[in-house]
This record gives C-alpha cells, structure tokens and sequence, in this order.
C-alpha cells in the first residue's frame, strides 16, 4: 500500500482474508488500469466501497487522506449534534467536503483519496463497539449527503450499478395498473415533504417518478405511517424515498465489514508504522481545520490590534471560549498560572495578536499585580525566557502556534489551583450550569450541551455554546462550521462582533 516501503511490505503478509476468497483493487500507481479502474468504480459518482484498495500510496497521503476524510465526518457529526436541518448541514459541509473530499470530480487522485480514506478510517474505527457506531454513523450521513448532490440521472445509474435485488423498479405497465392507489399513497408525501402544494405539480411528479417493489418487511416503518402501497406482501416504494433504504443497506454492510476489519486487525500489529497513526487517528473526533497564519496573528486582528491593556476589556473577553476565560480569571486570581495554563494562554493569546513585546508586558504586569508575591526581578530571572521562547526568540527559535482543542485535550487534566484543560471536559456538572446560566442561555440549550459534554463530545458543546451566545440577537452566524480550535472561536466571534456593532451603529443613525 505504501510506497516508501515496498520490498518489507511484498515481504509481509497483507491485510487481506488470503483463505476467504477476497479481492482486490489492484493497480499500478498512475497506471492507465488503475486510471480505469477507478473509473469504473466511480462511474455513477458513488461507492460502496466493497473491494480493499491494494495499489501504492504514501505514508503522507496515508494520514493527510484520512485527516482530511476525518474533519468532514466531524462536521457532520457536529451538525446532527446540533440540529441543523438536511438543507442547512448541506449548506455548511458542501463547502468543505468540495475543499477536502470531492467526489463529483474526473481527478483520479480525487477518487484514489476517497477510497483509500475510508478504508483506512475503517483500519482506525473498528476497535470499539462505540468507535465502530460512530463511524458507521458519519459514514452513512456522508452517503446520504452526497446521495442528495448527484443528479436525479446520476442517481438512478448508482442504484442501478448496486445491482440489489430488493432495489428494482417495477415496469411501466405495473405502474398504470396501480395509478391510482400509488398516487393517492404518495400524494401527502409530495405536499408535505416535497413541497409540492399544486394538484398538477404533484400529478406531473407522479407521471415521471418511478416505484421499487419490494418485500414489505424490508420497509415496514413505513408500512406502518401507511408512507407505501401494499400489493400481496410486497411494498411500493417511490424513488424519493428509495434514500432510506440505500442508507440502511450501507450502514448494514459497513457494520459487517467493521467487524471483519476488527478480527483482522491483528496481522497489522506487525507494522510499527501504522499504528500510531492509526492510534492517533481514532481519538481525532476533535480534529481542527482551523489555518492559523504564518505571522501568527488571527486574520481580523492587525498588530497592535489586541495589547496588554485592552486585552482586558469586556469587549475582547467577551470573544474568548471558555477554556481562556478560566485561565485569564485563574491569572487574576493567583497572580501566577503553572507551566500548563502558562502555555496555553500564552499561546492563546499569541494567536489572537499580542504581540512578543506586548505580552511581556502583559505577563510581567499579571504575576506582579498588587496581591501577588513576585518582584519584576523574579519574573526577569524565571519566566522572560519562557515567554520569549513561545514567541520564538528563544533556544530553538521555533515560533509556536496555538494550541488546538485536540492538543488541550491530550494534556493531563489541571489539577487542584491548575486551570488548564476544557471546562466542558474538567468541569463539574454544578459549575458548567451555573457558568452556562450565567451566560443567558436556556434550560433546552443547557441541557443540551451538557448532554455533550457526557457524551465527551467537548466541542460539540463549545460550539453549541457559541451559537446559542452569539445567535441571541437574531443576528445570523455566517460560518456555522464546528469549532476545534480557540483562536477559531475567538476569530468568528470578534468578527461577528464587529458585524453586529456596525449594524446597531447604521440602525441608530
Ligand atoms: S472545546 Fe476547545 S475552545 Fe472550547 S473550551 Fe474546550 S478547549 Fe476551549
């Protein structure tokens, strides 16, 4: 599979069922039949993915791929956490499945990256029965989402290429005997769910829609709110609905295949390669995509934008996630904050435009401030260094960047007088109500989020929490992706801010 390691890996065996009669997708890297091959696996758009990829690629497009497939699968999940109808998760997640995983495309590296990084996710999220759920569900909302985007002609040519025996579509013949039945079955549907509020848009729709017959029990939720015809125990089922039963087939056969990877998984053991990778891929569920720049500013702030002074205003505090807000109230508190808390503030606030110069003067007024017990000469001696080494000045000279959700939360938990971490993660349930309370928010939207946090699904809570305070206006959120990184939630709530205070301003004048 990887091409650095040729010679080892023809000399090891491969991850393959060698007794069960498995195949392959073979193919030469960049090869006219690998070309065609994936050309024909992709003719209709989408795939069941139901052959392993067994061609060459690199350790680097081996984790980029997956990274890559892993932050759409989280998008989505984020979305279905928080309510976001089918119209408004397409919305959101378009954008980025067409930066990261285009699928409507000729490339051939497109679709080599599609297919491989759903098999390797499969290598990384068939070890725990909630891992193997949780990916089997972001899998099949991704089916369906894409399912939705292809042409209805693209549609019906998917369909056809699965080649499933429940899913066939009955003759135009059997179609005028049952007219009138199978109209007036589907008519609600196409009122309510459709839209389709005109006699004769809705009689035109029937005229062109075709009908899946199949055994009822394959259908029978809905047999049972009376959504389908029933002839002699079989059901007809529209081709609007025909999703359902795609998507239900998908995540049946993705759960078979999980398992099979599962018993299979030993024989990978023998490579030290993959599994940290694969290691560090499973707990990725809080991936970010959020780019930080090169001169280490957030993108709306300009140098000098952000300084030690207004850094305290209520205005900027009010940007910050809840993870800074705790550091910057434990700073105040203890004059001091520990290697941990230091770091991740620190950098925090690097990201969002202090400047080197400013933030030693920031720190050195904070752990000097009246109250606390350090001289300017020990803050010298002890921690100028630190700071300045954060900014790249120091030692090595590496310029560091913020840390993201998923880097605060592999730290260990802060510990007594420690204030690091993710409060939605280190919080009690006592003290993340009365904060949420605090904020203004809802008993529905505290529960909510506070169903995350039990879930671990910490910024999936963050970013409900972002919504919810910044949504209270009525005022719409333009960029309404998860939130997996501070800086990020800094960056869109400042920006949203500003918008906010420009409208209020033109509507006063
Ligand atoms: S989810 Fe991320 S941004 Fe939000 S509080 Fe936790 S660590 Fe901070």
């Amino acid at each position: 599979m990887f091409r650095q390691n040729k010679k080892r890996i023809s000399s090891r065996r491969h991850f393959s069922n060698e007794n069960s009669g498995s195949q392959f997708i073979m193919g030469q890297r960049g090869s006219e039949a690998e070309k065609r091959l994936y050309d024909k696996i992709y003719e209709s758009k989408l795939s069941f993915y139901e052959l392993p990829p067994q061609g060459e690629i690199t350790l680097d497009q081996f984790e980029i791929w997956a990274i890559d497939r892993l932050k759409v699968l989280l998008e989505l999940e984020s979305c279905v956490a928080r309510n976001k109808t089918a119209k408004e998760t397409e919305t959101i997640v378009k954008p980025l499945l067409q930066k990261l995983l285009p699928f409507n495309t000729d490339n051939l590296e497109d679709k080599k990256k599609d297919y491989y990084s759903h098999f390797i996710l499969r290598l990384c999220f068939c070890r725990t029965k909630d891992l193997r759920d949780k990916f089997v569900r972001a899998e099949t909302l991704l089916f369906k989402l894409r399912f939705n985007m292809l042409t209805s002609q693209y549609q019906t040519k998917f369909v056809q290429s699965l080649d499933l025996p429940m899913l066939q579509f009955i003759s135009e013949e059997e179609k005028i005997e049952f007219s009138q039945e199978l109209y007036q079955t589907i008519a609600p549907q196409l009122q309510f769910q459709l839209n389709l509020t005109d006699e004769m848009q809705r009689k035109q729709y029937f005229q062109n829609e075709k009908f899946i017959k199949l055994p009822f029990e394959s259908v029978i939720d809905l047999v049972g709110s009376r959504q389908v015809f029933l002839k002699k125990g079989f059901a007809y089922l529209p081709q609007f609905q025909q999703l359902n039963l795609l998507s239900r087939e998908f995540s049946h056969r993705l759960e078979d295949e999980l398992m099979r990877t599962f018993q299979h998984l030993p024989h990978l053991n023998e490579d030290d390669r993959l599994i940290p990778i694969l290691t560090h891929l499973s707990t990725g569920y809080t991936i970010s995509d959020y780019q930080q720049y090169s001169h280490d500013f957030g993108s709306d702030s300009q140098e000098g934008d952000i300084n030690s002074q207004n850094v305290y205003s209520k205005e900027i505090l009010s940007n910050f996630p809840l993870c800074a807000k705790n550091l910057f109230n434990g700073l105040q508190q203890q004059h001091h904050l520990r290697y941990n808390g230091r770091q991740q503030l620190s950098f925090f606030l690097k990201g969002i435009g202090l400047s080197a110069d400013e933030a030693l003067r920031f720190w050195a007024e904070a752990f000097t401030a009246k109250g606390g017990s350090m001289t300017m000469d020990k803050f010298n001696k002890e921690y100028r260094y630190n700071f300045r080494h954060n900014y790249g000045l120091e030692g090595s000279r590496i310029s560091y960047r913020a840390w993201d959700c998923r880097t605060i939360l592999s730290k260990p938990r802060p510990a007594r007088g420690e204030f690091h971490g993710c409060p939605y993660r280190d919080w009690n349930v006592d003290k993340l109500t009365s904060e949420l309370a605090a904020m203004n928010l809802t008993a529905v939207q505290m529960n909510s989020i506070l169903e995350s946090c039990q879930k671990n699904e910490f910024t999936i809570a963050c970013t409900k929490v972002f919504e919810n305070t910044h949504g209270q206006t009525g005022m719409e959120i333009d960029d309404q992706t998860h939130i997996a990184h501070p800086n990020l939630y800094f960056e869109r709530s400042r920006q949203w801010q500003k918008k906010h205070n420009g409208d209020s301003a033109a509507q006063a004048k």
